[in-house]
């Protein structure tokens, strides 16, 4: 079967954006146009997915959000339509998640791996060790921690109630994602994070759980940014995927966002289809996508 080569990815999604919507849309643009210079679809979404880990605007490699102890915990994932899948979670430092996750899929048996193990497997495959945090995080990160802090004093996990509380409230997601297709009609989707603010260490999201947040099947392929805790609880990547058997993807991307707002999900969505149609939907206010070959 022959297609036509495209590609979608996105930045996040949530009540608005930090930073200017033109530096953010620029980088998403070039992250699709470099995307479509891959050769197969997996090679798509990786390269497209590393520029933006590069980017330290998005929550995914360098400038990814930190945990309540001030560290980096990357996941990611990539699954294709006939059934591959890789994986990582806990990631510390690494500067390309996206790339362990790749080589997961190609060299091992397994779909994901998580926290020590899947750093010295990212060695083992010649990822250098790469502090991902920056200095506007760490500022960010110590601004976070006071305020948690203000007027009382113990360990760090006391917080945590407070700060669950505050996330929810924040309803900011930065987390990257891909979704593309190649002339041979093979499709893929991927996604990278450093998951939610001050998540506990350990927290693991919906970005690395096939079916959460990064989801293919032979109908469609799809990518998810929002509250991973509520993408994961209602597997809406699955969800999204089984629609596409039947429907076009804006149609199934459409109806899996009104069956997240039902659930109370605050997320945006990015797919792909069989056909090679592109889609995007969000619960939340704002999600801003990059196109290309489309
Ligand atoms: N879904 C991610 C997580 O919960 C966060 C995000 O989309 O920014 O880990």
């Amino acid at each position: 079967m022959s297609s036509r080569k495209s590609i979608i990815v996105h930045g996040g999604a949530g009540r608005g954006p930090t930073g200017p919507t033109g530096e953010r849309q620029g980088v998403l643009d070039r992250a699709a146009a470099e995307g479509l210079r891959g050769r197969s679809a997996v090679d798509m979404v990786e390269r497209a997915i590393r520029i933006l880990e590069d980017h330290p605007i998005f929550d995914a490699g360098t400038g990814a959000v930190l945990t309540l102890d001030g560290g980096c915990e990357l996941d990611a994932c990539l699954m294709t339509h006939d059934g591959r899948v890789g994986a990582v979670a806990g990631l510390r430092r690494t500067r390309y998640p996206i790339s362990v996750a790749r080589a997961v899929m190609e060299k091992t048996d397994h779909h994901l791996l998580v926290g020590a193990g899947a750093t010295r497997f990212a060695r083992l495959m010649g990822h250098p060790d790469h502090d991902p945090r920056t200095p506007e995080r760490l500022t960010a990160w110590r601004r976070l921690r006071d305020d948690l802090r203000r007027g009382r004093d113990g360990p760090d996990f006391r917080f945590w109630k407070r700060m669950a509380r505050w996330q929810k409230a924040y309803g900011l997601f930065e987390t990257v994602g891909a979704c593309a297709i190649d002339e041979r009609g093979r499709f893929v989707a991927a996604t990278s994070t450093g998951g939610i603010w001050m998540k506990l260490p350990g927290r693991v999201g919906d970005t690395p759980i096939p079916g959460a947040g990064t989801c293919a099947n032979p109908f469609g392929a799809i990518s998810m940014t929002g509250h991973g805790e509520g993408v994961m609880r209602h597997c809406l990547g699955r969800h999204a995927v089984e629609l596409m058997r039947r429907m076009s993807c804006q149609a199934a991307l459409d109806a899996t966002a009104k069956h997240a707002l039902a659930h109370g999900v605050e997320c945006g969505i990015i797919g792909v289809d069989r056909r090679g149609r592109l889609g995007r939907a969000n619960t939340a206010k704002w999600m801003q996508v990059g196109k290309a070959g489309a």
